[in-house]
């Protein structure tokens, strides 16, 4: 079996954990907490309602999202698009070569397909991915910017449903450290890893440091939405954030754009072609436009591409380009 193989197979098992999980979280709210002890011991029925209602709803839409997320293993994938006409292009396009040149992929099944401008080759997927940020091994499938809406969504619903779900046991625990206590203890990761190993009360000096190290791994929830959050703000995937600052070893670093002759005045080539400076972010439109596009994707994206758009460029490494360009 190989590696990728493998890995699918335990991401496969960890899904079928998460949703078994999901369903135990489901019970001890709906049962425990919210039929058993705010509607019959301390008949509470409106904020027994309300709090069924919310929870219940928020339950639903996590894992709707979840599995809408786990699904489609060939989503957004490059393989059939046609490699573009280069010399009809009239804007400015981001290539990986000095002399214009576009990249290709030879790897799994992709046979030298085109690999446009932010797709990526995910190894456990077998599959190019165009605006790939990142493979999560929590859904076992990438996420794309195409499905970073819902990936958001998804963790957002997760950690209000959850806070919600124990706000009312929750005075009997300190208040924020609980919050991300009890999510990890929801969270399938740390349930794995920490909370059901037996050591976890050995390590880390006995029961008190067993909470401490749960209430960190709640902590990273958090943190991951931020992250997210962080990058969509700077227009900017996990991957691409990643191979700028040097942390993906062999990606290469430069890109370069190539100018079209007609907006590069005085020169006889088709194209003039500038390097972009490392740690520059080339798809970096300004705060409020990355924001909006984020929000005019659609939560449910269709999986299948049959055209490829350029992507917008960042108008501040374009306006340098077009600047060099011209001195040429
Ligand atoms: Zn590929
Ligand atoms: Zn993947």
């Amino acid at each position: 079996m190989s590696h990728s193989a493998a890995q699918r197979y335990l991401e496969n098992a960890l899904k079928l954990g998460i949703l078994a999980l999901v369903g135990f979280g489901w019970y001890l709210v709906t049962i425990h907490i919210g039929l058993g002890w705010l509607v019959n011991l301390q008949a509470k029925w409106v904020i027994g309602g309300i709090y069924l209602l919310v929870t219940n709803v928020g339950i639903t839409a996590c894992v709707f999202l979840y599995v809408y997320l786990c699904t489609g293993r060939k989503t957004n994938n490059v393989n059939n698009l046609q490699i573009p006409d280069l010399s009809s292009l009239t804007d400015p396009y981001p290539c990986e070569t000095h002399q214009g040149g576009i990249a290709s992929c030879s790897r799994n099944d992709c046979g030298s397909a085109w690999k446009p401008p932010r797709s990526h080759h995910c190894s456990v997927c077998g599959v190019c991915r165009l605006d790939f940020d990142h493979h999560c091994p929590w859904l076992g499938n990438c996420v794309t910017i195409q499905r970073q809406k819902a990936f958001l969504s998804l963790l957002i619903f997760f950690t209000v449903t959850y806070s919600i779900a124990i706000a009312p046991v929750a005075d009997t625990l300190i208040s924020h450290i609980d919050t991300a206590l009890w999510e990890s203890y929801f969270d399938l990761a740390a349930q794995k890893s920490w909370w059901n190993w037996p050591w976890s009360w050995v390590l880390v000096s006995g029961p008190l440091g067993r909470y401490i190290v749960g209430a960190v791994l709640g902590f990273r929830i958090i943190a991951s939405e931020l992250m997210t959050l962080r990058d969509v703000l700077r227009g900017t995937t996990s991957y691409e954030s990643k191979k700028r600052s040097g942390r993906i070893q062999g990606a290469p670093s430069g890109k370069y754009i190539a100018i079209p002759q007609i907006l590069a005045s005085g020169t006889d080539e088709a194209y003039v072609v500038v390097p972009v400076p490392n740690g520059e972010r080339l798809y970096d439109l300004g705060w409020k436009d990355n924001l909006r596009s984020l929000w005019s994707t659609p939560v449910f994206s269709k999986g299948t591409l049959l055209l490829y758009t350029w992507p917008k460029l960042n108008p501040v490494i374009v306006r340098s380009a077009l600047r060099q360009s011209r001195d040429i």
